[in-house]
Order: structure tokens, then sequence, then C-alpha cells
């Protein structure tokens, strides 16, 4: 067989057991009446709004057609009213909590895993009384540890519980977040990121995606998320070079197709730049993810 002949046949074998796979999920999907609850909640990070307030960036974005908003975990247990009070009678609901605790989960010290440990029940405690999805951590940034992956993974999974435990008093969760290896050499990837959660076994312990990183990290965005199915809790979403979507030639068909088949129901949420005046830009941005949300459809990618 020539090596053109080779990779069309191994291509074609790859590509029918996705769509093998994509059926199978859908059969299932709708078997649990997930499927027809798919839906693109669009949230953005508070400090991508423009407004004096948080309030008028609320209310910005309402008109705007978002859904949620994510707000950062530092000092969030003393903006509880003010956050309440932000979205108070609007259809803008929280969505996730960014990071903002100290400390570092994987160090090898004790003492900062424990740092890091106590001041993420602080946020999620706070996080669970505005009804957030979840708080967003990052196990270790480069050069935050010193333990090799094997060992950081059994750290990880040892502090873990706890939180998790947390979390669920609280009701809400912790989101393991993968980054690219630019940023964090432990956990790049959503499938890994899900092995910890199937190994930590814990309804608080869950995860999210992160469509820069991901562009980056993984080689389908589609199989990225039906490996994380239902412990995906999040969505982060910017381009390419981490603009809003649109602004470059980054796409989230495939991805989103993922999203449609694993049945998601939480939100997506802007992270990323913006290119250009904020108050026309972020509505285009908005059309742009509709349209590419209508376009994703598992029947148009299999054939
Ligand atoms: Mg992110």
């Amino acid at each position: 067989m020539s090596l053109g002949r080779r990779e069309f046949f191994l291509k074609s074998v790859a590509w029918g057991a996705a769509v093998a796979a994509g059926r199978a999920l859908r059969a299932s999907a709708a078997e649990e009446g997930k499927a027809a609850k798919a839906e693109l909640k669009i949230s953005s990070q508070e400090g991508i709004v423009p407004g004096k307030s948080l309030r008028e960036k609320v209310e910005k974005m309402e008109k705007w057609g978002f859904d949620g908003l994510e707000v950062g975990g530092g000092g969030l247990p003393g903006r509880v009213k003010e956050i309440q009070e932000a979205l108070r009678g609007t259809k803008i609901k929280l969505s996730a909590i960014c990071s903002g605790y100290e400390g570092v989960l994987i160090s090898e010290d004790e003492k900062v895993r424990k740092q890091a440990a106590d001041t993420m029940k602080e946020i999620l405690a706070a996080a669970g009384e505005l009804g957030s999805t979840g708080l967003i951590c990052v196990p270790a940034f480069n050069g935050q540890t010193k333990l090799g992956n094997r060992e950081a993974r059994k750290v990880l999974l040892d502090v873990l519980p706890p939180l998790g435990d947390a979390a669920v008093k609280a009701g809400t969760r912790v989101l393991l977040e993968p980054l690219n290896r630019g940023e964090a050499f432990f956990l790049r990837q959503l499938a890994d990121a899900a092995s910890i959660c199937r190994d930590a076994k814990h309804p608080g312990i869950c995860m999210m995606g992160d469509f820069y990183h991901m562009n980056i990290e993984e080689t389908c965005d589609l199989g990225a998320f039906i490996s994380a199915g239902s412990y995906l809790h999040h969505v982060h979403l910017a381009s390419r070079a981490r603009n809003l979507p649109g602004q470059d030639e980054r796409d989230f068909i495939a991805g989103f197709t993922g999203l449609k088949l694993i049945g998601y129901q939480d939100h997506a949420s802007l992270e990323c730049g913006v290119v250009g005046d904020r108050e026309s830009e972020i509505p285009k941005a908005v059309e742009f993810l509709r349209r590419q949300w209508q376009e994703a459809d598992v029947r148009k990618l299999c054939g």
C-alpha cells in the first residue's frame, strides 16, 4: 500500500470510529433527554466588558445577548452583595469563579498546599452563595512545583476530596482547568483532566475546557469535549491569538459539535483580549458565536 493510500486508509478508519462514537453518543444522550437541552449560554469575564460599575457592565451584557458573568475569586467573600445587586432583575446569571486563591495545590511544600486548600474553601463558600457552577483551579503553573508528574498527580488526588466536600456543601464545584504547555506542563489536555475527575470520583470535582489552550494542545476539539463528557462544567472562549472569537481564523464549530453531543448546559465565557472598540467588537463576537453554534451539527461533520 502506498503511503498516500495508507494515510487515507488510516484516516478513514479513524473517521469511521468518530462517526460511530458520535452516533452512539447522540443515541445515549437522546435516551437521557439531554440532546435537546444543549445550549450556548455566552458569558464573559467582568474585565472584558466596558462599564464604570459592575451593574453597568451587566446591563450592557444583557443588551448584547449574554447569559452569564464570570468574576475573579480574589476577595469574593467580600463581594457577594455587590455581585447579587449587579445581577438583580436581569437575566444574567453568575457562571464560574476564576481562581483568586493563594498557594499551590500540588506544591512540594505541604504548607503551600494547605494555603491553597484553605483559601479555596473560603471562595467556594461564596461561589455557592452566588449559584456559581464552580471555582476554576490550575493545580500548578510552570515553576510552581518541584514535583514530577507522577507524584503531582498522586498529591492532587489526595488534596481534592476535602475540597470536593467543601464544594458540594456550598452547592458548587472545583473545576480543573488544563492549560497549554507554555503555562503549565502538569494538566494540558481535557482527557487528562477527565481522568483525574474519574479517579477522584467525587461530585464536587469537575473540569473545564479553554478554546485558546485547546488550540495548542488538542488534536481535535470535538474529541476533547467528548472525552470530558459529563465532567465538563465550564468553557473559556478565545481566538487563536487569544482575542475575541471571530477576530482571527479560529473555528469553534467542531468544539461546539462536541458540546452538543455531550448535552452541555453550562456557560461558555470570554477570556480574551479585544482588538478594536469593545462597544462594537464584543456584540460582533456574540453574533459570530451564535452563528457557529447554529452551524455545529454532527450530521454535517459525519456526512
Ligand atoms: Mg482559561
